[in-house]
Parts: structure tokens; C-alpha cells; sequence
């Protein structure tokens, strides 16, 4: 029977594609495209069979070549079938190699109509138009690199000198990482039930922008990530955007928090922690910074959060530019965080949109708790 892989799909990403059988069944193999970056981790295609109904083996390759080295144990991707909801494949199980490497094996029952598998949940456009229809103003402030119009949602436009509290918000710097547009989606849900009581949030869901057309992971990707291109001057046409809408937010408000929402490598389950913005000398702003950390910590509870909450970024990089955290802190003057959410599960509870939204739900809860608790103290 006739098995066609596609990667023709919102997000496809998929190569070194081979089509085989063994005695009992067909057998897809591949593994994640770079698409010209140095690092893989996301992939996303369509599995077209022409009728067949019947089990199909799917070999992911190359494991440890993508983000994390994952064992295929703790991959958890989403399959769908025909318009049907995504929902969690079981976690892969693991064939070890004769030369060493490692591949993850699922064995997928096909009723007959075209299936699609991701690596985790996916969230495009599609997924933002539906979150602005919950009563949030969607305006284009720019373009991305390859001159695809860049949404920016917000509860208010507010006018310069307005004293009413602000947040400023992002998503998908590194194109791959839905967990954070979840988390994002949920987050500004939580504010938008909020009402009056929330703060003045602006929010860049879809940063890069091309790279979630694409497929692209875009981790490190080129000709520059975007969360290293936060300089004076900026290394991407994205975050020049960003950076002059971050100037037009900070004068319509008292501005309080940016807050950028990623996923971590593809092997961790620990929990939900923050990078910082790089330790300066101004004592008073980290202090601001951790107390948020704090906060948030104790918004997340035990049931999501890894601790420490608060880290620093010690990973090496490929550049050694500013990020968004950096850009905030160092040069606004603004308390920072970059929110990393696992991709799979915390601790043995498998993650869903339902579960990265209450994550998002209560880390927007930790901040209107700190704006009540600053208002009741006479600080508001
Ligand atoms: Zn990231």
C-alpha cells in the first residue's frame, strides 16, 4: 500500500524520510529537519495512506542529536487524525543501535484517514485569532524577516503619562517552543477575566513569526536568534519592531514586568523555572526581580514548579548578545523573566492545553495577587 509522507502542513518539518515494511507492517522513518540551523528538536507531518487501515511502526532518528539528547521514554508527541483534536501518543519505546545512537519507535493504528504527528501541541495563527476573539485588540506592528505581518494583542492602547500598572509579554522567539505560546494563551485569558483589575498588557504571541510558518525549531537558528538579538542595535527586523513597541508600551503605563514564554530542551520534566536578566550592579532591580521569581514560585505551587524558580543563564551560547531579560532589565529598567515550561510532562503528569493554560491562568494570577497586595499597602 502506498504511505506518503507530507510536510506540506502549517508547520511541517520532517526529513531523511524513508518508507519501508517489515514482515508485519509499514515503517516510517525520519527525524527533525534543522532547516538550516545547528539545532533540531521540532517536527510536525502528515501521514497520507491511501485507505490503509492498519498498524504503522514510526522510528524517530537520530535522538541524540536533537535538543536534550531525549530518551524516547520521555516523548510524549501529539497525533491527529483526519480534523480531529491532537491528543499524546503513549512514550516512545527505545532501540538501541549497534554504533551506539538511539531511536524512539511507536507503533500507530490508522483507521484509514490521514494522520498528523508533532512533537508537541502546535499553535499558529489559527490558535491566536481564536485567543484575540476573547476580547483582546490585535494590531500589526511591523513585519517579520521575510515581511509577514507581526501581531500585537493588548487590552487597552492607554495614552502616554497613564499611571494604570503594565505588563509586557512574548512567545515563540525560538519558533519551536509551543509549550510557551500555551502558557502565553492562558496567561492572557487569566487577564482578560481580570477586566479592570488587570494591568495594561501588551503581548507579541508569535515573534518569529516565519519560523512557525516554516516549522523551524529556530533555537540558536540563523542568521540570528532572536532572543540574542536584543542590542542597542538589534540583530533581527523582529525584535527592532519589538523593541519600538516596548518603547511605546512603557509610556502608557507604570511598567512593572516583561515576561517571554519558552520551552526547555526536549528531555526536561522537572517543572516550570525562569531565566534572569544577567546579574548588574543595579541591587535594586534584581531584588525586584527575584521577588517576582518568588512570587511566581508560590502562584505555580508545588504541582508545576521546579525549584529554584529563579536561574541565570549558564548554558553556553552561540552569541554572546543580549536577550529580551538583558535588553528589559538592563536597558528599560524593568524586572524581567523568560518562563521555561516542559514539553511533555512534570513529574509523571502529562501536559495538555488545558493543563499549560492553568500554568499561564496561575502565573497571571501571581501578578494581579502582587498588584491587590500593593494597592492594599497603599503602594498600588
Ligand atoms: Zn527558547
Amino acid at each position: 500500500m502506498p504511505i506518503h509522507i507530507s510536510t506540506e502542513i502549517p508547520s511541517g518539518n520532517a526529513c531523511a524520510i524513508t518508507v519501508t515494511r517489515d514482515a508485519a507492517m509499514p515503517v516510517v522513518a525520519l527525524t527533525a529537519d534543522p532547516h538550516g540551523g545547528p539545532e533540531a528538536l521540532w517536527f510536525c507531518f502528515r501521514i497520507e495512506s491511501e485507505g490503509y487501515a492498519g498498524p504503522l511502526r514510526w522510528e524517530l532518528r537520530h535522538m541524540g542529536n536533537l535538543l536534550g539528547g531525549p530518551a524516547p521514554e520521555t516523548v510524549r508527541p501529539v497525533m491527529r487524525a483526519g480534523a480531529g483534536a491532537w491528543e499524546r501518543l503513549p512514550p516512545g519505546r527505545r532501540r538501541d543501535e549497534p554504533d551506539g545512537q538511539w531511536t524512539g519507535l511507536w507503533t500507530l493504528e490508522l483507521a484509514g484517514e490521514p494522520v498528523e504527528i508533532a512533537f508537541c501541541y502546535p499553535y499558529g495563527p489559527e490558535e491566536v485569532a481564536a485567543l484575540a476573539r476573547e476580547g483582546w485588540r490585535a494590531d500589526v506592528i511591523g513585519v517579520s524577516q521575510a515581511g509577514r505581518p507581526l501581531t500585537r494583542l493588548c487590552n487597552a492602547y492607554g495614552a502616554p503619562g497613564d499611571a494604570r500598572p503594565g505588563v509586557y509579554t512574548l512567545a515563540r522567539q525560538h519558533s519551536g517552543e509551543t509549550p510557551g505560546s500555551w502558557v502565553l494563551d492562558g496567561f492572557l485569558r487569566r487577564m482578560a477575566e481580570a477586566g479592570d483589575r488587570a494591568p495594561l498588557v501588551w503581548s507579541v504571541p508569535l515573534a518569529n513569526l516565519d519560523g512557525v510558518i516554516q516549522g523551524d525549531y529556530g533555537k540558536d537558528n540563523y542568521p540570528y536568534d532572536l532572543n540574542r538579538a536584543w542590542g542597542a542595535a538589534p540583530m533581527r527586523h523582529e525584535i527592532l519592531a519589538i523593541q519600538h513597541d516596548l518603547h511605546r508600551w512603557r509610556e502608557r503605563c507604570r511598567p512593572l514586568l516583561c515576561l517571554d514564554f519558552h520551552a526547555p530542551g526536549g528531555d526536561e520534566t522537572a517543572g516550570v523555572y525562569a531565566f534572569l536578566p544577567a546579574v548588574s550592579a543595579d541591587a535594586l532591580l534584581m531584588r525586584r526581580t527575584l521577588e517576582w521569581g518568588q512570587s511566581f514560585s508560590a502562584a505555580l505551587t508545588e504541582e508545576y514548579v521546579a525549584e529554584p524558580v529563579s536561574r541565570f543563564a549558564t548554558y553556553p551560547s552561540r552569541w554572546d548578545t543580549p536577550t529580551i531579560t538583558d535588553f528589559c532589565a538592563h536597558r528599560l529598567g524593568i524586572p524581567a523573566l523568560t518562563f521555561e515550561t516542559p514539553y511533555a510532562e512534570i513529574r509523571g503528569t502529562v501536559l495538555t492545553p488545558a493543563r499549560y493554560r492553568d500554568i499561564g491562568g496561575r502565573l497571571a494570577e501571581g501578578v494581579l495577587r502582587a498588584l491587590g497586595d500593593a494597592a492594599a499597602s497603599g503602594g498600588g
